[in-house]
């Protein structure tokens, strides 16, 4: 059995992941040890048959260098710490990590392997060792429209987000919860005699009160939103705008970069990102024709059909949590140009998103 170091369980990535391996027995192949950053010398938390019950130091790269494959949910600074020193000194195992830190590195492929099975295996048959999860949004984005782009027939897409708190990590997630819970805090709210005018100004003077809790989002995502999701990178650019069409082309390994854009929008529900296209096709396609390949390219995109019933209920966030299916409706074609139709896709950022690219990755690797 390979010996297999499992970094980041604590966090929502990590967490999820646990769950699904367990769920799918994916520790009964493996001998997993249990790594974090702030707890070592504990007792493991949950109950899985592996050689040590004792939580190792994370940051040990003697015990890390002895390992097969090491699977880490942790997170981009601990990567940008370890990875290199662990290759540094001939570490030749394999690195399976949900950061972003390495998918612009030439030796790491970004897996997402409904969509890109065959690079996939190409790189471990010429020997790449390091296999990075893509960001959220990019893998729901092409686990959607992932007929279309197989066929060549996108000439462009434009992309606005609507993504979860959980997206930026379990502390920003609590965050969110305790500022419903603050907000909420108003006397009388329910009950229909009270003024709406008088609630509405409570919550306005409520968010805007010193100890509003806004440390980890710097300001109220509840009853609000936050157009702008990390760092600012070229012309206007933030960097979860500018992984779209960047690690879109790297995933499809492209030799015609398919442009992308949009705006990122940071939005007050807990899990599950949504997204809505306005895609420019490369030839005109009746709509029939466009769901049929959509639908048509894996076992988990359902096409929703464009009526409200069905959108309402079957198209939210809280329909898709927990879940791997990719429902994408909202399918209709646009006024702007005969080969443009928009599309609206919802799913779990931290399945398809984060954890089951990992997971499967290495399942492939044991199987291989
Ligand atoms: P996270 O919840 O913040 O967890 C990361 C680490 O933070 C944990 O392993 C834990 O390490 C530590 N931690 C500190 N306070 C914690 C708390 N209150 N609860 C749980 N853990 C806490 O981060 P994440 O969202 O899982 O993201 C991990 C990586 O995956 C990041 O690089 C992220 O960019 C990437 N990613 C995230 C998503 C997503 O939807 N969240 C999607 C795709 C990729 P110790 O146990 O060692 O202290």
């Amino acid at each position: 059995m390979k010996n297999v170091g499992f970094i980041g369980w604590r966090g929502i990535v990590g967490s999820v992941l646990l769950e699904r391996m367990i769920k799918k027995k994916d520790f009964d192949y493996i001998n997993t040890i249990f790594f974090t950053t702030s707890q070592f010398g504990q007792l493991i938390p949950f109950n899985i048959q592996n050689k040590c019950k004792i939580l190792q130091n994370a940051y040990d790269i003697e015990i890390l260098s002895s390992l097969d494959i090491i699977i880490t949910c942790q997170g981009s600074q601990y990567t940008n710490k370890i990875y290199s020193k662990l290759r540094l000194i001939g570490w030749n195992g394999f690195w399976i990590d949900a950061s972003s830190y390495l998918r612009t590195s030439i030796n790491s492929v970004i897996i997402l392997d409904p969509i890109n099975l065959n690079l996939i295996k190409k790189k471990i048959d010429i020997g790449i060792k390091t296999f990075v999860g893509g960001n959220c949004t990019v893998s729901l984005m092409l686990m959607a429209l992932g007929g279309l782009f197989q066929d060549n027939l996108i000439e462009w897409l434009s992309v606005s987000t609507y993504q979860a708190a959980s997206g930026a990590g379990s502390n920003f997630m609590r965050e969110l919860l305790l500022q419903m819970k603050f907000i909420s805090e108003i006397p009388n709210f329910t009950k229909n005699y009270t003024n709406i005018l008088d609630i509405d100004k409570k919550i306005s003077k409520n968010i805007k009160k010193n100890n509003f809790p806004q440390k980890y989002f710097s300001v109220p995502l509840a009853g609000s939103l936050i157009p702008w999701i990390d760092k600012k990178v070229n012309d206007g650019q933030t960097k979860e705008e500018w992984k779209g069409q960047f690690e879109t082309n790297k995933i499809l390994n492209t030799k015609n970069i398919i442009p992308i854009d949009g705006i990122c929008v940071r939005i007050g529900t807990l899990r599950s990102h949504s997204q809505s296209f306005t895609i420019k096709l490369k030839q005109q396609l009746s709509l029939d024709n466009i769901q049929n390949i959509i639908k048509s390219h894996n076992k988990w995109v359902k096409v929703i059909p464009n009526d409200m019933n069905n959108t309402i209920n079957n198209l939210t966030p809280v329909a898709v949590s927990g879940k791997l299916d990719i429902p994408i409706g909202r399918i209709k074609k646009l006024n702007i140009d005969k080969n443009c139709f928009s599309a609206f896709s919802v799913g779990d950022q931290l399945l398809w998103g984060a954890a089951e690219p990992l997971r499967r990755m290495l399942k492939l690797l044991l199987d291989y």
